[in-house]
């Protein structure tokens, strides 16, 4: 599978760990995307901000 067909969902978009092989466990659901995190504190920092670290949607 190439770089470019990875899901976003493992990626973790606080700190851009890799989370394909630790299956981000802490989840979040923003604007009916969910994303994955490596830790709680990542996902609070998401939670409080999510705008700031959600890839901007295209439609
Ligand atoms: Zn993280």
């Amino acid at each position: 599978m190439a770089i470019g067909d990875k899901a976003k969902c493992d990626i973790d978009p606080v700190c851009q760990m890799d989370l394909s092989e630790i299956h981000g466990k802490y989840m979040y659901d923003f604007e009916d995307e969910v994303y994955y995190f490596c830790s709680e504190m990542c996902k609070e920092k998401f939670a409080a901000e999510p705008e700031k670290y959600a890839k901007a949607k295209k439609s």
